[in-house]
């Protein structure tokens, strides 16, 4: 089969590879709908994960299954299906612990285009396809299903990392894709005023749309400071990161409450040490807490959050801003998100229809 590859870090490009085998409890999918992620420019041109070579790329796309192991009860070929980024190992301690994430040791539920191939090829191999799929439901179109393969799930566990209740004020970091659906999330879940941290235009237009209510532009000066003006110098009582970089942490700290909580789901490509200033950090007794995490996939996630999108709760359509029809589309919709073009939040390719 075809796919597109990380041949080595900072080198990508199609590549022939061996169809993916079957086991008992898996299933092979062939792609309906891709989107590529910011994780995989991180991947490639960072090189966040190590070195890779011949690596089918991405973890973003729904798909029809071609193929179910013989252990495998709810999906059959012909199934149109939802496909989470993250697929865990629903059966390892680590998931039975509340972290499926990490089953099989640290960030090892992410397994497409880290572990594994990814999903940028003609066949998908998807691990424990019972606890990781879910039916793609009539009304919810391809290009938006890929959204909840990542976006929506990653986004939204920042809002709960966050714990955000009725009525906090919440500070979101980021308005990439991911950081829209911190915004989403945390007005889902009640939050009262959401300053929104980013540049681009349309992603400042769509942040409104999601709930934002106050937008602050971190290169007009620190964060902290237009923050600080706009609550009377009390500071948030929630921080989502879901951009900038391993300094982004000192800031938040900064605008945080004593007994606030930072939910983090930014990638931290580069940079060894996150910093914590010790006296913005209550001297070490400020109650301010920290959590970064990966989100937790599985099909009961990926059903729940496809609810959202079928009872007109959350609409995914503002996120797609750029559509390609054809597999081959793939590398473009790639470069897209590296190059990150100012009219841009999310291109997706569909590969059939
Ligand atoms: P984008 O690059 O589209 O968005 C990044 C956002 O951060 C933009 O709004 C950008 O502003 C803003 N930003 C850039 N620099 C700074 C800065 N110095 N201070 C404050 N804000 C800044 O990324 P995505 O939304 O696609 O992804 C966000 C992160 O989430 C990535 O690191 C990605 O790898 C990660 N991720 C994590 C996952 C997980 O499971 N934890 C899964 C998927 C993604 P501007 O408007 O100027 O561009
Ligand atoms: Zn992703």
């Amino acid at each position: 089969m075809k796919g597109f590859a990380m041949l080595e870090i900072g080198k990508v490009g199609w590549i022939e590879k061996e169809n993916p085998v079957c086991g008992p409890l898996d299933a092979i999918i062939k792609p309906i709908a891709l989107a590529p992620c910011t994780s995989d420019i991180h991947t490639v041109w960072e090189g966040a994960v190590g070195e890779r070579t011949d690596m089918i790329l991405g973890h973003e796309c729904c798909g029809e299954v071609v193929e179910v192991g013989s252990l495998v009860k709810d999906f059959k070929p012909g199934d149109r299906v939802l496909v989470p980024a993250i697929t865990p190992d629903w059966n390892s301690l680590e998931a039975q612990a509340g972290y499926s994430m990490h089953s099989g040791g640290m960030l090892a539920g992410w397994k497409f285009s880290n572990f594994k191939d990814g999903v940028f090829g003609e066949l998908i191999h998807v691990n424990d396809a019972d606890g990781n799929l879910a039916l793609l439901p009539e009304g919810i179109e391809p290009e938006e299903a890929c959204m909840l393969s990542d976006m929506v799930p990653t986004g939204f566990h920042g809002a709960e990392l966050a714990d955000i209740q009725f009525g906090d004020t919440v500070l979101v970091i980021g308005i990439g894709p991911v950081g829209l659906m911190s915004v989403a999330g945390s007005n889902l879940r009640g939050a009262s005023r959401i300053f929104a941290v980013g540049t681009r235009p349309v992603c400042i237009e769509a942040a409104k749309f999601y709930g934002a209510t106050d937008i602050i532009s971190y290169k007009e000066g620190p964060i902290v400071e237009q923050v600080m003006k706009l609550t009377d110098g009390k500071g948030v009582d929630k921080v989502i990161i879901a951009g900038g970089t391993v300094d982004t942490f000192a800031e938040a700290v900064e605008c945080l409450k004593p007994g606030g909580k930072i939910g983090n789901v930014n990638y931290l490509g580069n940079g060894d040490y996150v910093k914590i200033p010790r006296v913005e950090w209550g001297v070490g007794m400020g109650h301010k807490q920290i959590q970064g995490g990966l989100m937790p996939g599985g099909r009961l996630r990926m059903e729940k959050l496809a609810r959202l999108v079928e009872c007109g709760k959350l609409d995914l359509s503002k996120l797609i801003t750029h559509r390609f029809e054809g597999f081959e589309f793939v590398e473009d919709a790639l470069m897209l998100m590296k190059d990150k073009p100012s009219d841009l939040i999310k291109p997706v390719v569909r590969v059939e229809k």
